[in-house]
């Protein structure tokens, strides 16, 4: 039995004034054990968030696959876990968006998160053009295929599935739609790692709210949400804990 897990991502969201957020937050998933808890902050308050989230995992969106070198504006992973970053969020469609980041650049930096002892939250996901082509399942095989690090283990990776044209837009798929990809990504998971597939997360990501989270999260093969909008205030961000918890 997997563990629900509820992520929330603040993009570039987040000022030392929202760390009553955090540690609201915190307090709501300390009365929810069942369910696992994690926030990626930006970078900048990432130590002040661990602070905040007294033992909540705190983590970060994107990491350089490098350890150090002439990377201006990059993070290592090393400088992650010095801020006391535990998870990391790889892969991501906005990044794969505006930064023109590739499957094997997320394989790279997967692999990387773990070589430093990160958690790593391994995004994919298809566009609105390639769902309305009939060509989401194979996209998301393929995202898989090229960028699953070597010795994937539910012990440190997790999977999320977000549709891109979901993603802060209020649109979410059907919920067969959701079952039929998740279905999907744990058969190509099974055929790169085989047992090691029934360990690892699924998470769905795009316009999750409190309103829709207990549907979503209770699909077949759903293992919690990776959360942006609804994940920066305490006030919406808790009722999709007690959605995860109540399942
Ligand atoms: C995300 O950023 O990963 C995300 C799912 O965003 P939102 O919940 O706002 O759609």
């Amino acid at each position: 039995m997997r563990r629900k897990l509820v992520a929330g991502n603040w993009k570039m969201h987040g000022l030392k004034a929202d760390l009553p957020e955090v540690a609201a937050i915190a307090a709501a998933a300390r009365a929810k054990p069942r369910v696992d808890v994690a926030l990626c902050l930006p970078f900048t308050l990432i130590e002040a968030g661990v602070g905040a989230g007294g033992g909540m995992p705190v983590g970060a969106q994107d990491l350089h696959e490098a350890d150090k070198g002439a990377h201006t504006g990059c993070i290592s992973g090393p400088m992650l876990i010095e801020a006391g970053a535990s998870v990391v969020i790889v892969g991501h469609s906005e990044r794969r968006g505006d930064q023109h980041e590739t499957s094997h650049d997320a394989w790279a930096k997967a692999a990387a998160a773990h070589r430093h002892g990160l958690n790593v939250i391994l995004c994919c996901g298809e566009t609105e053009v390639e769902r309305d082509a009939g060509r989401a399942e194979r996209i998301v095989q393929s995202q898989i295929e090229k960028s699953l690090p070597e010795g994937a283990s539910g012990d440190w990776l997790t999977l999320a599935y977000e549709p891109r044209w979901a993603i802060g837009t209020g649109k979410t798929p059907t919920l067969e739609d959701i079952a039929a990809i998740h279905a999907i990504a744990r058969a190509k998971l099974r055929s790169m790692v085989g047992d090691a597939a029934d360990g690892i997360r699924i998470l769905y990501g795009g316009s999750v709210t409190g309103a829709n989270a207990a549907a979503i999260l209770a699909v077949d093969n759903v293992d919690g949400a990776l959360v942006g909008g609804a994940s920066l205030s305490a006030e919406k961000f808790v009722p999709i804990i007690e959605a995860a918890a109540s399942l």
